[in-house]
């Protein structure tokens, strides 16, 4: 079939089994096309609560899908590639969370939505990085917060917040490679640039990006923001590449610079248009989740619903 014909045919089933398809910002710039909705972690949260379709097929990573029947367990929620996987989300497992909060039983729990319903389930409230310094700054100071699982946004809440934090040691494969030094190298090559970073990333608690005039740390959805709102020409995208698909197109005339080409999450882009057709023709992959576990996991993200 060629890609007209497939794309065709999507969207064809996605009308006779009243299916929406949401999908991150990393995957392929052919997915972000068909998408009903684009967006990051949170946006796509939010948007599988409120839709009102029978089937959602999620083109992203196995923790978002879940993350989408956690909040919708009246909907199939389909993932394309069942072993699109996520370094962060593997970094930590529900039984490593229970051991953990053992050894600090007056702490606060508060995870990355990059978790497993596992995770969630032993979880206070999650954040994502759009929300994270509101979420922490939200708890009572007196409170020990357990932050799972990236170690370099919890740095980086800690120095913008000022609140002592205990780090889980985990980090995203894509993000963790960026490091301040390529950061101000690229500075230097695009003085005129403003330099939008992600939180995930190594250099996000770095004092020479911090104290840097023309960076700044965004999620990805407040990196699309930006780039709308700046009178600036140029900026160098620090984060997974997929996101330029949506800069560029809704920014022309405007620059952007990946900060290096090969800052990709190969899991992302194993959702391929050939995939998301076979999903909606089979109903294929059902993500589901023990309701027990459904249950508990639902109240952390409900209570960040709420503060953000
Ligand atoms: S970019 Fe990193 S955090 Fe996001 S899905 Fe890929 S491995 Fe996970």
């Amino acid at each position: 079939m060629t890609t007209r014909e497939i794309t065709d045919r999507i969207r064809q089933l996605k009308e006779e089994k009243h299916a929406v398809i949401l999908a991150h910002y990393y995957t392929r710039p052919e997915i972000q096309d068909i998408a009903d909705y684009l967006g990051d972690s949170l946006g796509l949260s939010q948007e599988a609560g409120k839709t009102d379709a029978e089937i959602i097929v999620f083109c992203g990573v196995h923790f978002m899908a879940e993350t989408a029947a956690i909040i919708s367990p009246e909907k199939k929620v389909l993932i394309p590639v069942l072993g699109a996987g996520c370094s962060l989300a593997e970094s930590i497992t529900g039984e490593d969370l229970r051991q953990w909060k053992e050894t600090h039983p007056d702490g606060i729990v508060v995870s990355y939505v990059n978790t497993t319903a596992d995770v969630k389930a032993w979880t206070d409230v999650c954040c994502t990085s759009a929300n994270a310094l509101k979420v922490v700054e939200s708890l009572p100071k007196d409170k020990q917060i357990l932050f799972v699982p990236d170690k370099n946004l919890g740095a980086w809440i800690m120095k913008k917040t000022g609140r002592q934090l205990e780090l889980w040691d985990g980090n995203c494969c894509v993000h963790q490679r960026i490091t301040a030094e390529m950061i101000l190298e690229k500075h230097e090559a695009y003085p005129e640039a403003d330099i939008l970073i992600h939180p995930e990333c190594a250099c996000a608690s770095d004092e020479r990006i911090l104290n840097l005039p023309e960076a700044y740390l965004y999620s990805t959805a407040g990196m699309v923001k930006h780039a709308a709102q700046s009178g600036k020409r140029q900026f160098v995208i620090a984060t997974e590449t997929g996101t330029l698909h949506k800069l560029e197109q809704d920014n022309p005339g405007k620059e952007f610079i990946p900060l290096h080409p090969e800052t990709i999450c190969r899991e992302m882009k194993k959702v391929t248009l050939e995939k998301v057709l076979e999903a909606l023709e089979k109903e294929q992959h059902l993500v589901e989740i023990p309701e027990d576990i459904r249950k508990k996991a639902l109240l952390p993200i409900e209570r960040m619903m709420k503060i953000s």
